[in-house]
């Protein structure tokens, strides 16, 4: 009875906690542009999610990691039916409650469960050596000093307590169905934790095995719920955030720049044309200052960067040395946002009303240097390598409108090209003119 309400008293109060986190999450979201997470082309969508997010996909292209990530999220999936009998055991004081239910197939599910933590187990070892002993270089980034590196080690660590709780409690629960003691039903052989831990449990009293037991089955359910109120202070957060991110993802092709239709009309009718489009966008809502001016969409995708850098590692710009890291763009909107959200706690829901109330005098261009947004060749390389399809170029490309469009500024080199596209639509000083040497006679 005791274990019951102590139970019931943890769930109730992680369940409570975590709604308030994760509602926070929701709220800053909801600080971009009203209504701007796409929802045309549910078909596409739904087949991007299950693609990118259930399949990993992107995953896949670089395979060693792709396999390794694979076996913990796998894992991860299928724990979750063993999470499914723990709360129910958890409510009603029973003991693997779905044995008698799923017959045969339980034995099968649990043994299948134990070698999927085997293999995620060996994933989390390689990953916290490629990060702490190999030290990968796109693990080395100055973004990734400090807490981002710490998270990842945290939630690593986690990993292998979550492990060590079910073989505990399988090795031991074993030993206990072997000597028909109490009410540990037999579940059939527990190949992996009946080879792997019982035999070094088996000369225990009945009472340290059941302890030990217990000690596991807490300390799996309790690392689960620590999990739960961590994420949205994680990286880790993309476990659940990938499935959104892929459903509103862009579905235009890959490195096509938004339009600015008010910028159309302009040109449109300084060449003596119709506008094409109705819309009126006022100066202030060029580009992109803050988080408030990006799309729900880019900041859903911020939520969701898993730090893994793949980004960076292709990006020409920090190949060659210079200070932009399109992680650390992502990173610094996920940042944004956070500050936003500590410093006030009364932003609501409705993004015009945050908007107007929230005001601290700072920015995006209070995270992101000039140097950076500039030192980006739009190639799109950031774009292709991310595995959860975030775009670090579209912030790039907003931060740069904005800085030029509003703010008039921008590298002086670039002036002369801008003169060139005003006076002959054309970058390179030359008019329309400009490919008649197609016509000549060579
Ligand atoms: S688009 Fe810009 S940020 Fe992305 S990889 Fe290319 S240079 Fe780097
Ligand atoms: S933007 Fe994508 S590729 Fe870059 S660090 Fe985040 S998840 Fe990885």
């Amino acid at each position: 009875m005791i274990q019951i309400v102590l139970f019931l008293l943890v769930t109730i109060t992680v369940a409570f906690i975590a709604t308030k986190r994760f509602n926070r999450i929701f709220r800053m979201i909801m600080l971009g542009k009203e209504g701007t997470l796409p929802n045309d082309h549910s078909g596409i969508r739904w087949k991007n999610m299950i693609m990118f997010a259930l399949g990993q996909k992107k995953m896949f292209e670089k395979p060693i990691s792709g396999i390794f990530h694979l076996f913990i999220y796998v894992a991860f999936l299928f724990t979750q039916i063993d999470l499914i009998e723990i709360v129910i055991d958890g409510i009603s004081g029973q003991h693997r409650i779905l044995r008698p239910f799923l017959s045969i197939l339980y034995p099968l599910m649990i043994n299948f469960i134990e070698i999927l933590s085997v293999l995620a187990f060996i994933a989390t070892i390689v990953f916290l050596l490629r990060r702490n002993v190999l030290r990968l270089d796109r693990f080395q980034k100055p973004e990734l000093k400090g807490w981002p590196f710490r998270d990842a080690n945290l939630i690593l660590c986690g990993e292998i307590l979550l492990i060590t709780g079910i073989f505990l409690m399988n090795g031991a629960d074993q030993v206990l169905q072997d000597r028909h003691y109490g009410h540990y039903i037999n579940t059939g052989n527990l190949y992996m934790s009946g080879m792997l831990v019982s035999p070094s449990l088996s000369e225990l009293s009945n009472a340290s095995l059941v302890m030990i037991e217990r000690l596991g089955w807490w300390l799996h359910y309790l690392v689960i719920l620590g999990f739960i109120l961590y994420l949205p202070f994680s990286k880790h957060l993309h476990i659940f955030l990938a499935f959104p991110q892929a459903y509103f993802s862009k579905l235009s092709s890959r490195g096509m720049m938004s339009p600015m239709f008010a910028i159309e009309n302009e040109v449109r009718s300084m060449l003596g044309q119709e506008p094409t489009h109705s819309e009126t966008v006022a100066v202030e809502d060029f580009g992109a200052k803050d988080v408030f001016d990006l799309d729900q969409r880019v900041l859903l995708s911020a939520m969701t960067c898993t730090e893994c850098g793949r980004c960076t590692q292709l990006c020409p710009a920090n190949q060659t040395g210079k200070v932009l890291s399109p992680r650390k763009i992502v990173m610094d909107v996920r940042d944004r946002m956070e500050d936003i959200s500590t410093m006030s706690a009364k932003i609501s829901v409705e993004r015009v009303n945050s908007k107007l109330q929230f005001d601290d005098g700072k920015s995006l261009f209070d995270k992101i240097s000039a140097e950076e947004l500039y030192a980006c060749t739009s190639c799109n390389a950031c774009v292709e390598a991310c595995p959860v399809l975030i775009d670090p170029l579209e912030i790039i490309l907003q931060m740069r409108r904005y800085d030029i469009l509003v703010n008039s500024s921008g590298p002086a080199e670039w002036l002369p090209m801008f003169n060139s596209l005003e006076n002959n639509q054309s970058v390179w000083s030359l008019s329309a003119s400009r490919t008649e040497w197609l016509n000549e006679n060579i």
